[in-house]
């Protein structure tokens, strides 16, 4: 579904009276155009005089970058929604998904049909709409067991990482790529040497017409 601010304000004052006694207040609501995440709540900390936290100035932000069903978006707003009742309680949490945020969880999944999780897992279908055209830096690594993992680079750390994933000792080869093909959009942009799983096949078909990236010092060039 295309989402609003006007779509996630009405569900929230719906889902306030319906699930938190209305008594959630109000907050500026956000769209943005981040990969990494569905949802999110900023605010900030103040240290209070005697020892502990304060929690205020929060905003709910959604994101609008991945199509996802209309049930998805709301059990998002929904998660966003539990985080704010404990922070703006100022209560604590036994960690940032913890025994309170669970109860919570469990209570409105049980007692309201829904379907709200820790963490959404991006079905192939849903990455697979993502069609934008962007620069990825592909490191492909071999791992010694003969398993093959991918890395996309952030520009910046492009060098780093160069060295970085070469040194991983269980690594016995690397190979990097330029690519503008959207499938790569679903891996993160990595500030470090963190590799992801990828089959074969995933590979072949998608860095078919990638080119070949050559590291001379420091310098980057690309083989056509
Ligand atoms: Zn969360």
């Amino acid at each position: 579904m295309i989402i609003s601010v006007d779509f996630v304000k009405s569900k929230f004052d719906e889902f306030n009276q319906q699930m938190f006694d209305g008594k959630l207040s109000s907050l500026p609501i956000k769209l943005s155009s981040a990969r990494t995440y569905l949802g999110q709540l900023r605010f900030r900390r103040k240290r209070k005089l005697f020892g502990g936290w304060k929690y205020c100035d929060f905003q709910l932000i959604i994101s609008n970058k991945i199509q996802i069903e209309k049930q998805v978006v709301e059990d998002t707003i929904l998660h966003e929604m539990i985080h704010y009742s404990i922070l703006s309680n100022q209560l604590m949490d036994s960690s940032s998904h913890g025994k309170l945020f669970r109860s919570k969880m469990l209570d409105l999944n049980q007692r309201f049909n829904r379907n709200i999780s820790i963490r959404h897992r991006f079905t192939k279908e849903e990455q697979d709409r993502d069609v934008e055209h962007r620069l990825h830096y592909i490191c492909v690594s071999k791992f010694i067991d003969g398993k093959l993992g991918i890395t996309i680079a952030a520009h910046a750390r492009l060098l780093y990482l160069w060295d970085a994933l070469f040194a991983i000792p269980k690594i016995s080869e690397t190979d990097w790529f330029v690519s503008h093909n959207p499938f790569f959009n679903r891996f993160p942009r990595s500030l470090k040497p963190k590799v992801y799983k990828i089959t074969e096949k995933d590979l072949r078909d998608n860095l078919a017409d990638a080119y070949r990236l050559r590291r001379v010092g420091d310098k980057i060039y690309i083989i056509k």
